[in-house]
């Protein structure tokens, strides 16, 4: 079998078809994905021009119809990751108004255009081939005006005229990596389960050549809809501004951007889309369309941050109002809500997973020794965490990182048949530094009674007037950021640092 090094030299010499200017080179990840047969059927492949990039296309083989099939088999797989669709009628006609104006302004106006919001919090966009495009509601509540969201649906329609999707890795954009962050081996396959947590659905970023001509085509569809294309800078800088907020929350460099967020998979600059700009000699719309009103009068009344039905991260709590129960991570760990476990971070390796299993028994200590089969067990124990009996014990995982030492924890959970399991994981060498945290956590995780549940209720964005008296600490209280909320309401409402409240402005605030 030929080596990765021999495939791709192969490739780069069959694809020299010979005709049009400016052929992409085909990646190593695009063979790697297509195999041998990728590389022979390169070799036969026309060389149409893609009239968006006036590139030859080299995306082999296929033509951008059939990017429709491999966008409508992707799309299932990435809505679940990103916490399914968000229903709302009002802001999705909304979003659908603005890529309906685009649409006939695209080298592909048949193509079957669709928006799908996603319910997650995270702040993305993705494109998949063929059309698809999902904005997250966490992204459009970052956004100030229409104009800003046409901005980004323009530059998700760029890369699916341009094809990058397929340029980039043939088929498979939702690419099921499996763990990446700890790709865990135990004895026990439920253990490494639930210890393999990780990117789920991990996605690839664009580089940044690809980046520019979605700019330089997003710049061009929405200023022939009539968009006043400034939106798409300024709306860059607050996307920027987000990510390292996000990033010195989580105690890290503020350039070490969440994989998830739209700056790693959309790695841009302010710089680069002025750029575009101006590669794009799109002439400006004589009176460009913003509509920030209407905009923000349509997102009013939006869900914010995590769906309860999906539980809660609020600062350092877990609370799942509808399988009633809470928890509390230490100051220093991220919480995720994923969609089959709830995984909490350290940026020094730590980290502290949670899900749910069936059970057949009602002894913790039984359920323990069933689930952690086949693994080296060290230490079980009964103990009692509020109230509930629970069991808990040491065992070793290998992990990709190295060995982890890991603390297992299970209580039963409010409703009869399942069990709350916790792993707690940390490199040998300093889990003792994680360990009173670990027993914090163990020892507040607590069932909420039916009206403690009833009471958590979800955060909504609203819009509201600024009155004489208001203040950024009194307008930002609803945030559930603590001592973040100040700096994320300015966010939200595009204020710098020492930009002050004036009366009769429009506000994004954040209440329950
Ligand atoms: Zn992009």
């Amino acid at each position: 079998m030929a080596s990765r090094h021999d495939l791709h030299d192969h490739a780069v010499h069959h694809g020299a078809c010979g005709c049009g200017l400016g052929l992409p080179r085909l990646s190593r990840r695009a063979v790697l994905a297509g195999g041998m047969a990728a590389v022979a059927a390169a070799g036969l492949a026309g060389c149409a021009q893609n009239p968006a990039t006036g590139r030859s296309s080299f995306t082999g083989f296929s033509d951008i119809s059939d990017d429709v099939a491999v966008g409508r088999r992707e799309h299932p797989k990435l809505l679940e990751a990103f916490g399914g669709a968000y229903e709302d009628r009002r802001l999705q006609a909304y979003v659908d108004g603005i890529l309906r104006r685009m649409v006939p302004y695209t080298e592909y106006p048949d193509l079957p255009y669709e928006i799908t919001i996603a319910n997650t919090p995270i702040v993305n966009a993705f494109a998949l081939p063929g059309g698809k495009i999902t904005l997250t509601r966490g992204l459009l509540a970052m956004a100030s005006n229409e104009a800003e969201v046409a901005g980004v649906v323009a530059h998700e329609m760029g890369h699916v005229t341009a094809r990058h999707s397929a340029e980039r890795q043939g088929a498979g954009m939702v690419a099921q990596l499996g763990a990446v962050l700890l790709g865990a081996v135990t004895g026990s396959s439920e253990i490494a389960n639930l210890a393999s947590f990780g990117a789920q659905a991990y996605l690839q970023s664009y580089s940044r050549e690809q980046e520019l001509e979605a700019d330089m085509l997003g710049v061009r569809y929405m200023t022939r809809a009539g968009y006043d294309p400034d939106a798409m800078t300024t709306f860059l800088a607050t996307l920027g501004d987000q990510a390292r907020l996000d990033a010195r929350m989580m105690g890290r460099d503020p350039a070490a951007v969440d994989q998830y967020n739209i700056m790693a998979t959309h790695p841009r600059s302010v710089e680069r889309v002025q750029q575009a700009m101006q590669l794009a000699e799109a002439a400006r719309p004589a009176d460009p369309v913003v509509a920030r009103e209407a905009y923000l009068n349509t997102i009013s009344g939006m869900l914010f941050g995590d769906d309860p039905e999906q539980g809660l991260v609020l600062g350092q709590r877990f609370v799942h109002p509808d399988l009633r129960f809470a928890y509390e991570v230490p100051d220093g760990f991220r919480l995720m809500n994923a969609p089959d476990k709830v995984v909490a971070q350290h940026p020094e390796g730590a980290a502290i997973v949670m899900d749910m299993g069936a059970s057949r028994t009602d002894d913790p200590a039984d359920y323990l020794r069933g689930w952690m089969r086949g693994a080296r067990v060290m230490n079980l124990e009964r103990i009692r965490v509020n109230g509930l009996p629970a069991a808990t014990a040491a065992l070793q995982v290998q992990s990709r990182q190295g060995p982890m030492r890991a603390q297992a924890v299970v209580l039963p959970a409010a409703q009869r048949g399942r069990m709350i399991r916790f792993l707690f994981l940390a490199p040998p060498n300093a889990f003792g530094r994680f360990d009173e945290g670990f027993r914090r956590t163990t020892y507040s995780i607590r069932h909420l009674s039916p009206a403690e549940a009833a009471e958590v209720e979800p955060l909504r964005l609203l819009v509201t007037e600024v009155r004489p008296g208001d203040t950024v600490r009194g307008l930002s209280a609803g945030l559930p950021y603590g001592r973040w909320n100040d700096e994320w309401f300015r966010l939200l409402n595009d204020m710098q640092l020492n930009d002050g409240l004036r009366p009769g402005d429009m506000v994004k605030i954040v209440a329950r």
